[in-house]
């Protein structure tokens, strides 16, 4: 499905209109503990709801659709595989998750005021 209006105006004040525009795929079972995937400009997620949280990981990933689009399949993955394997930090802490995770905490923190 694409991400529904109501989701994209709670988003709006952190993404264009065009990086909005992917496919939601929903898979009730993901490896590793994992919230979601993406490929391309299609993310597979666990649930999706429109609170505060279920918007923040939708946030989450939408950066990774950008970074995706930036770096390519490949240079994507060798990316998070090579900043995985060479460094000792928790994967929230990698370079590709940093700002993942921090503007899903900003969404959560933001959507959490505003209700
Ligand atoms: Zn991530």
């Amino acid at each position: 499905m694409k991400i529904p209006q109501e989701a994209k105006d709670k988003l709006s004040r952190w993404f264009t209109e065009d990086e909005m525009d992917v496919h939601v795929i929903f898979c009730r079972w993901l490896p590793f503990g994992i919230g979601g995937i993406i490929l391309g400009r299609v993310i597979i997620i666990k649930k999706f709801d429109l609170s505060p949280a279920g918007l923040g990981l939708l946030g989450h990933e939408l950066v990774h659709v950008q970074q995706y689009k930036e770096l390519g399949f490949w240079g994507f993955l060798k990316k998070y595989a090579w900043d995985l394997m060479s460094q000792d930090i928790p994967i929230a802490s990698l370079p590709l998750e940093k700002p993942a995770y921090n503007l899903q905490r900003e969404i959560i923190w933001e959507l959490e005021e505003a209700a």
